[in-house]
């Protein structure tokens, strides 16, 4: 595990269990601690203890300067810049270290720098192969091992609390955001295409979807050990780095469609085209957490008034002043209708039977999923790719004729 790794592992799990002790869970807070250290105890790999001293340390200034971030105790919004940022901060700071990795292997050098192991969750088809391997073969890939924990990790979030993984984790929404505002700044018109062109688009990223699994299930089980020991599986990291560094022209007209529909409608590229979105709206359909509008308390039913503020409010064009629950695949949690919403207690993220879940109830599961696994799969050896660098160099130098 790098040291970008590692500090912000440590960065989001001390502070999700920082957020457990300040909203009582001390126990909770105690396990989290505790797990933690043992992970340390067991591997006595030194950065560990060194992100877990960091990121107490960040903490505490945070406590100095800011006590209602640090506590959570601040509307979503706030606490969803937060973090969005601070892993937006750290991915573009891995993707630095791969390419400077990857540089170095090119040149027959061999790299000082280590190859960041979180990079391979941009490789969902090896970890949808893998995860194929691990269920009905029994085999646990170590050339990519990091590619199906994040898999599975994003699965959970989606599974527990809808696509909060985009909307409060995604450095790609975050990037599409940013697009959208420069946009405006520009061109002050909103372009949202009417009902009947939006629904077809919404399906395109669907499609997407269906293809890359239909590449995974199609694949024979008994082929998969040929494919995960080839070749082509070693270098599937760089060969997708490739096919961003050097584009072809369709690649390129893709790339500039893509940067047109973030640009052109907010969350554009989220809502029509991922297909990691496309995944998470089908699996968020399971989630016990919805945002849920309480009739007794809106103002629209308790006092008769006209109020759409929290509609207003979503990126995602859901009417939530219209509905008692939120069921649609395009809601990424994000709250902010709840943020935007003048009447405490009429809007709430919680489950059919009354759990709710605040910001800060929120921050400390998507925290605690999105890195509570990849400690433990570093823990149990399922994390480091264990091909050697001198393969790798090899393989770099012959990447081009280097086929499935
Ligand atoms: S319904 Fe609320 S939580 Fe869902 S996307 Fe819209 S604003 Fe965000
Ligand atoms: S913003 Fe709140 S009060 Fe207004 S319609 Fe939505 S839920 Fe009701």
């Amino acid at each position: 595990m790098t040291i970008v790794e590692t500090l912000t592992l440590m960065l989001a799990l001390v502070y999700s269990t920082s957020l457990l002790y300040w909203s009582g869970k001390k126990w909770g807070a105690a396990i989290s601690a505790g797990l933690l250290c043992a992970a340390f105890a067991i591997t006595l790999y030194w950065p560990l203890l060194i992100g877990l001293i960091l990121a107490s340390i960040t903490l505490f200034i945070l406590k100095k300067r800011q006590p209602e971030l640090a506590q959570a105790e601040v509307r979503a919004n706030p606490l969803r810049e937060l973090i969005q940022h601070t892993l937006a901060l750290s991915m573009l700071l891995v993707g630095i270290q791969f390419a400077a990795n990857s540089a170095m292997l090119y040149m027959g050098k061999t790299p000082w720098l280590m190859r960041p192991d979180v990079g391979d969750a941009f490789l969902p088809i090896a970890g949808g192969i893998e995860l194929k391997a691990i269920i009905s073969l029994g085999i646990w890939d170590q050339t990519h091992p990091a590619a199906a924990v994040m898999l599975t990790v994003v699965l959970l979030t989606g599974l527990l609390c809808k696509r909060a993984f985009c909307g409060w984790a995604c450095p790609l929404g975050l990037a599409g955001e940013y697009l959208y505002k420069l946009r405006k700044r520009v061109i002050k018109q909103e372009f949202a295409p009417p009902a009947w062109l939006d629904w077809p688009l919404r399906m395109v990223k669907y499609l997407i979807l269906a293809g890359l699994l239909f590449i995974i299930l199609t694949m024979p089980s008994a082929a998969i050990p040929h494919y995960l020991s080839g070749n082509y599986h070693k270098i599937a990291d760089l060969k997708m780095a490739l096919f961003f560094v050097t584009p072809g022209l369709i690649t390129l007209a893709c790339f500039g469609f893509i940067l047109f529909l973030a640009a052109w409608r907010r969350q554009g590229f989220c809502r029509y085209i991922c297909p990691y979105g496309g995944l998470l709206g089908i699996v968020s359909f399971a989630s016990p957490f919805k945002i849920r509008r309480s009739s007794k308390h809106c103002l629209i039913e308790s006092k008769g008034m006209n109020c759409d503020k929290c509609t207003r409010a979503c990126p995602a064009n859901i009417k939530v002043h219209d509905q008692g629950v939120i069921r649609s695949d395009e809601c990424q949690a994000c709250m902010r209708c709840v943020s935007a919403c003048p009447k405490k207690e009429a809007l709430h993220f919680s489950t059919r039977n009354g759990i709710k879940l605040s910001a800060r109830g929120l921050t400390i599961m998507l925290l605690s999923l999105l890195f509570m696994l990849p400690l433990l799969a570093y823990v149990c050896g399922f994390w480091v790719s264990e091909t050697p660098t001198d393969i790798r160099m090899y393989l770099i130098q012959h990447l081009n004729s280097i086929g499935h």
